[in-house]
């Protein structure tokens, strides 16, 4: 077990990805903290995972919530919590731009720097992880507020790998491409769904087993060299033909 005796910290972990991630870093010996709005889906999460698993209660957009949840320095971080609004450019509204920029990219700002201090003042080392998107390294139409927080957050990893590498922090980030979550089921129902689906290389859409080994090479001693990079996870995507 590659994780024990390690504490982590999963973000946005009462669904989809978040979910997925406490388990796979619990089955490898971390005691994991899920953090999210929705306590009561955390509590059957953690119920489920055991090991010491504990639900925490964070709402990612307000700083009381963020430093009250770092109690302690984690080993391992997962920034994960996110949200995402399809909408034109054009027509987008202040309040729904503010919502996406202050969940995706203020909240995981607010939580690795939290991380950070935490680890500094602990005196020892940690790894933290943004989950970021390919929306974060090229775009697509309506979902400019999600791309730009994307490739902020992009951006934010190799800034804090920087600043933190002589702590003995380590920042990286995981960009997947397509996944099938509550965030975006409703989209690959419909025809454009699956009409993206062929664009992509392999034809299909990644599922949530993709991303253990990459999240695992960046949680444990395995990534020891690695920081201030970021991982695709997209079945080709990103190199689609032109
Ligand atoms: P999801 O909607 O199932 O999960 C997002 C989680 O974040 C939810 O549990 C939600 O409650 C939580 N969250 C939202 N706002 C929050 C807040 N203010 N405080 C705390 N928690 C909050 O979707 P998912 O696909 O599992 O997304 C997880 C992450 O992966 C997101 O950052 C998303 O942008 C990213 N991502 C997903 C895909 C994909 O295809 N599913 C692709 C690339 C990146």
């Amino acid at each position: 077990m590659k994780l024990e005796g390690r504490t982590a910290l999963v973000t946005g972990a009462s669904s989809g990805l978040g979910a997925h991630f406490a388990q796979v870093l619990a089955l490898q010996g971390a005691q994991v903290t899920c953090a999210a709005r929705r306590v009561d889906r955390l509590k059957a999460l953690v119920a489920g995972i055991g090991n010491g698993a504990r639900a925490l209660e964070m709402d990612v957009t307000r700083p009381d919530s963020v430093q009250a949840g770092f109690d302690q320095a984690y080993d391992i971080v997962v920034n994960n919590a996110g949200v995402t609004h399809d909408g034109r450019a054009l027509e987008i509204s202040e309040d729904d731009w503010n919502w996406v920029i202050d969940t995706d990219l203020n909240g995981v700002f607010r939580v690795a720097q939290a991380a950070g201090q935490a680890l500094v003042s602990a005196g020892k080392g940690g790894t933290i992880i943004n989950i970021a998107s390919i929306l974060g390294l090229r775009v697509a139409g309506n979902l400019s507020a999600y791309a730009t927080a994307k490739a902020g957050v992009v951006q934010m990893t190799r800034s804090l790998a920087l600043e933190w590498a002589r702590h003995g922090i380590r920042v990286n980030a995981i960009c997947p491409g397509y996944i099938e979550t509550d965030i975006n089921r409703a989209f690959f129902a419909t025809e454009a769904g699956q009409a993206l689906i062929k664009r992509v290389p392999q034809r299909r859409l990644g599922r949530m087993q993709d991303l253990d080994g990459p999240l695992l090479l960046l949680a444990s001693d395995d990534g020891a060299f690695m920081t201030g990079t970021e991982i695709v996870v997209d079945g080709g995507h990103l190199v689609s033909s032109l």
